[in-house]
């Protein structure tokens, strides 16, 4: 069984060390904090044999000198970003597919918060890693991307098996929460959601990682494609809804 240690890092960053004791490798999953990182590790009694960057932000690949200096891990990351990222072993992109020990990733195209953006997909393990591009409630600032690529990239984690749990880079969820109820005030699940979201947060726990089914019916990015949605936020089809959504969210 792997073990995913997850941590606090930078202000609002997540951390996470993924760690397969049957092979003996233990991945950073992005490099927000690589004295942190290092540090975790060490903590687990783990040693870090590779680095899985999502996007080039620094808050997502800046400990990468760190860790390969201190580990000599290799670094994964994706192919087709447009600004460097340290230290790449391995460049991935959309639909390939790579091994972890005796578990399959799948990389997934998920650009438009950059260009380049990828997500790791874990089907036996039932996980997936999805940096800045799905938020629980929520998804990535459209940066680099336009909404027909960043609409496509979320129809392709619309297609996760429900019962995937989602790693997002950043705890988020209770501002995401509020716009999600301004963008969907009719619905009783994201209503549900919003409220356990903000006993957690009073109690001082994580809201990730995210149920993949409960994002699918309460996510106002990954239901641009629903009737009522196009009706309240205009569009006449999903990537213009998920447009009008976009910008809403980037003033709210
Ligand atoms: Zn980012
Ligand atoms: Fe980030």
């Amino acid at each position: 069984m792997l073990e995913i240690h997850q941590f606090p890092c930078l202000s609002d960053n997540y951390g996470y060390l993924l760690h397969d004791p049957a092979s003996g490798e233990t991945v950073c999953i992005d490099t927000p904090d690589g004295p942190e990182y290092l540090r975790q590790a060490e903590l687990k009694g783990w040693r870090i044999t590779q680095i899985w960057n999502t996007h080039w932000h620094p808050d997502h690949a800046g400990g990468n000198e760190a860790i390969k200096a201190a580990t000599g891990c290799t670094i994964t990351a994706p192919a087709n970003e447009g600004f460097p990222i340290y230290g790449v072993d391995r460049a991935v992109g959309g639909g390939e597919r790579f091994m972890l020990g005796t578990y399959e990733v799948e990389v997934i195209d998920v650009g438009g918060h950059t260009k380049g953006h990828v997500a790791y997909h874990l089907p036996q393990a039932g996980i997936a890693f999805t940096g800045d591009a799905l938020f629980a409630l929520g998804c990535g600032r459209m940066f680099e991307g336009t909404a027909e690529q960043f609409w496509a990239s979320l129809a392709r984690l619309k297609t996760l098996p429900p019962a995937t749990l989602i790693y997002c880079a950043h705890e988020y969820t209770q501002s995401n929460a509020r716009f999600a109820l301004h963008a969907d005030p009719g619905n009783p699940l994201l209503a549900a959601y919003a409220e356990e979201i903000a006993a957690r947060r009073t109690a001082g726990e994580p809201t990730v990682p995210a149920l993949m089914e409960r994002e699918l019916a309460t996510n106002p990015f990954l239901r641009a494609d629903d009737p009522a949605m196009r009706e309240r936020w205009g569009g006449d089809d999903a990537v213009a809804t998920f447009a009008a959504l976009r910008a809403a969210k980037d003033t709210f």
